[in-house]
């Protein structure tokens, strides 16, 4: 079956990248590994005259240009090192399909085709339209995005120049950061929102914000930015967050997520409370109370007066104040709710656990930059339901 497409009578001439007609030089033998095991394979060799460049056009047809491992076994392979450790999948090749592989092997394929979906996903984002035409019946009613960053464990050499977040300065981890995109159509009977079913995607790298801001707001367009009747950022109060939100969805409303509110209102109970437990746990309830209800001025109000005398701990608290102030149209939680929206960014926290940590920040691990990526790469595309997307496109 492979060698029908390998050798025989070519309909058309073949061209050089220079432009010169390439000639046959024969067949060469090359050994596939396939999933059903070695099989010889027996294709033309074509080179050019002028510059001596060779093409395989069979090659090229199966998708074996360069490797000697048959797409279906390299897509087995991707999988099975995206999934556990690249030891791991090395095993579970041999136990459900009988391949005898490397765990290195499973290593360089699951990375080199990490590396080829990022590009894809990057063209993909370039290759959109720059506008959308009007498509009243696909309309999104809400979308949703979000984004944050989780630590990822790396090889020294990867570290220099990084600062650390303790005080002894020494960092351990680098920050990928991730970003989710998902829609919502209703709530509930109680009113709550509901995530559509299979609606979330994700993407991800360990990059600087500003090129990350690109990516999520690539991944947004694809997903339909353009026909998103309401637009919410979700996120944290990290000044990174909120610069990308106001550079790349200036449409949006931006929320942050609950639970990180709620823990400024605790940090900034304990600086004013200071140890007493029974004190600070009340003031802190009604402060969450308060805090449910939009009412973030009354808090601050009530947080002014009670500054501390310690100079070390009332800079502390105004430091929260100020955060507070900042941000406190973003933490209207009445009326959000009442508009039956999303307030948690637990989708991609969630997202940070299962794409990156699940895979990524098993003890012992230490990753290169370029290897992590691609990992990310592999497991945001897996995680958003496109692999069969991007096989596809190979195909074609
Ligand atoms: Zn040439």
């Amino acid at each position: 079956m492979l060698a029908e497409h390998g050798s025989g009578r070519r309909e058309q001439e073949l061209l050089c990248r220079c432009g010169q007609r390439l000639e046959s030089r024969g067949v060469r033998r090359k050994e596939l590994m396939t999933i059903l095991g070695p099989v010889a394979y027996d294709r033309s060799r074509y080179q050019c005259p002028r510059c001596q460049a060779v093409r395989y056009p069979g090659d090229e047809a199966l998708d074996v240009v360069g490797t000697t491992r048959s797409p279906g076994l390299r897509r087995m392979m991707a999988r099975a090192g995206s999934q556990s450790t690249f030891k791991d999948g090395r095993d579970d090749l041999k136990i459900y399909a009988g391949l005898e592989v490397s765990a290195k092997d499973v290593e360089r394929v699951a990375e080199r085709i990490g590396q080829e979906m990022d590009i894809w996903s990057r063209e993909e984002r370039e290759q959109m339209p720059a506008e959308d035409g009007p498509e009243p019946d696909k309309d999104i009613p809400l979308m949703y995005i979000s984004y944050d960053g989780t630590g990822v464990p790396m090889r020294p050499e990867e570290l220099v120049g990084v600062k650390g977040k303790h005080a002894d300065g020494v960092a351990k981890t680098r920050e990928a950061k991730l970003g989710c995109v998902f829609t919502q159509t209703t709530v509930d009977e109680e009113g709550r929102p509901i995530r559509d079913p299979d609606s979330t995607t994700f993407a991800g790298a360990i990059e600087r914000a500003e090129v990350f801001g690109w990516r999520i707001y690539g991944e947004a367009w694809r997903r339909g930015l353009a026909r998103a009747r309401r637009v919410v950022v979700l996120g944290d109060g990290a000044e990174w967050v909120k610069n990308l939100a106001e550079m790349h969805f200036p449409q949006a409303l931006s929320i942050i997520d609950l639970y990180h509110a709620r823990q400024h209102i605790s940090a900034l109970c304990r600086t004013l409370v200071g140890s007493d437990e029974k004190k600070m746990e009340r003031r802190r309830q009604r402060w969450w109370a308060l805090l449910d209800a939009g009412r973030v001025e009354t808090i601050i109000f009530q947080a002014r007066r009670f500054l501390p005398e310690d100079p070390d701990l009332k800079k502390a608290a105004e430091i929260e104040i100020r955060y507070l102030d900042k941000n406190k149209e973003r933490m209207r939680y009445n009326t959000f709710r009442a508009q039956g929206l999303f307030v948690g960014s637990g989708v991609v926290e969630a997202g940070c656990k299962t794409v990156i940590g699940q895979r990524l920040k098993q003890s012992g691990m230490e990753w290169s930059v370029r290897g992590a990526n691609a990992i990310i790469a592999l497991r945001c595309i897996m995680k958003s339901n496109r692999l069969e997307d991007y096989w596809e496109s190979r195909t074609a």
